[in-house]
């Protein structure tokens, strides 16, 4: 029997209506920003397998210090104890995050590192004796699959089981050019009243909105807006963190500082999940107290888990190599150059970019998973370029290390799909 037919027998995947037949293409090996199926196809991992392995599949150096950590130390409880790989970890970052962050909360995936940062926001005004319990978030953000994630993201697509029980959140559009100043009062209006604890955002690049992109400038307006008033602001850098703006962190780009940050995905380049809540010393601070009870009473039994830890290590050492730093710039160039030659291509509405993030839009109505989206994805995978379409947005975010050899494969069959749509 095949992996895919033994894989049907027990397993539910994601994001999956089974009655629609589907079926999943086992993959056994991967190498640099290639996958290979059980049949020995290869496929590009055009999307990095989610914006993890950004550094390639299987990458030495990150193998190399996961084999040597775990065989000195596989996981110990972090709550009473502590441990070198953590402790490294937490000051590798704070060389790279923005300045403001001093604390490192560590948890095992994206979800859980918002569910985090919404609860150090939620408790630090309660520490305070402040009632604050209203959260903002941007429409159509996505920042997990747990409820508080659910609750702040916008993009609720099959939430609807879920709705009833959903923390309240205040939603205020994306902000761009020809509406900022009225999402500017609107945000005003809201935060008035002083009971806002928090305004969660995805900046620059909303990614599971299918790579929807807005301006720095306009970004730091609200930001500026929600320090005025004490809100705390938390940027889900979950999908932007680790270079794929152009720089490290996407709030690099932003003048406002957010006071919490959630990553996670390429943290652990791929090999291991793990998240962390990175927050400022303020924050840290109104948790600090005699009473035990204001301590941050959440853990996860894995929190900063020393092989992960060892994982992340290694990534962040590959994210700041000179190679590392020029793939960046390579494929940057690469997407404007093949967006000059597509943009105007006739079945062609739209096409942003935001450093290694590409995205163009059809002209078509397709559902987000819906059949036509469906082929689109086939084709691609037939063509061996595994890419996932997301509705009508068919988006590159390959791999650093893409070879120019795969990318102009991978532009290549996106023009070829453009001629059977
Ligand atoms: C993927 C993602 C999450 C959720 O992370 P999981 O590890 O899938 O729980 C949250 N926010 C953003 C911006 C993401 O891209």
């Amino acid at each position: 029997m095949s992996l895919q037919e033994r894989d049907k027998k027990h397993l539910w995947h994601p994001l999956t209506q089974y009655k629609l037949k589907p079926k999943h293409t086992a993959i056994v090996k991967g190498e640099g920003a290639s996958l290979w199926d059980e049949d020995g196809k290869e496929y590009i991992d055009a999307i990095a397998s989610w914006y993890t392995c950004m550094y390639g599949h299987c990458h030495p150096n990150i193998i190399e210090s996961v084999h040597q950590q775990m065989q000195r130390l596989d996981h110990v409880t972090f709550s009473g104890l502590t441990h070198e790989p953590a402790i490294a970890l937490g000051e590798e970052l704070m060389k790279i995050l923005p300045s403001n962050q001093q604390k490192i909360y560590f948890a095992d995936n994206g979800s859980t590192a918002v569910e985090t940062g919404i609860k150090m926001a939620l408790q630090y005004f309660f520490n305070k004796g402040e009632k604050r319990n209203r959260i903002i978030a941007l429409e159509n953000g996505f920042h997990g699959d747990t409820f508080g994630a659910m609750s702040v993201s916008g993009l609720s697509v099959y939430n609807g089981p879920f709705e009833d029980f959903l923390i309240q959140v205040e939603r205020i559009p994306v902000p761009f050019r020809e509406n900022v100043e009225a999402v500017k009062q609107q945000l005003e209006s809201i935060v008035q009243d002083g009971s806002t604890a928090a305004f969660v955002y995805e900046p620059l690049v909303q990614g599971a909105a299918a790579m929807q992109m807005h301006e720095p400038e306009h970004l730091d307006a609200l930001l500026k807006i929600a320090k005025q008033h004490g809100v705390l602001t938390i940027a889900d850098e979950i999908m932007t963190g680790f270079g794929k703006t152009g720089k490290h962190f996407a709030s690099d780009h932003i003048k406002t500082k957010p006071d919490i940050i959630c990553l996670s995905k390429s943290l652990s380049g791929g090999m291991l999940p793990m998240a962390i809540t990175s927050c400022t010393q303020e924050v840290f601070d109104a948790f600090y107290d005699d009473e035990v009870s204001k301590g941050f009473f959440h853990a996860h039994t894995y929190s900063a888990n020393p092989v992960c830890c060892s994982a992340a290590l290694a990534s962040i050492k590959l994210l700041q190599t000179e190679e590392m730093q020029a793939n960046i710039k390579r494929v940057t160039a690469a997407h404007r150059a093949f967006d000059q030659k597509i943009k105007n291509h006739p079945k062609v509405a739209s096409t942003r970019q935001c450093g290694v993030i590409y995205a163009l839009d059809v002209i078509s109505d397709m559902a987000r998973y819906g059949a036509e989206r469906d082929q689109l994805f086939n084709f691609f995978m037939k063509k061996g370029v595994f890419l996932r379409p997301l509705g009508h947005t068919i988006y590159i975010l390959a791999p650093f290390v893409i070879t120019d050899a795969q990318l102009e494969k991978v532009y290549a069959v996106i023009e070829e799909a453009l001629e059977i749509l």
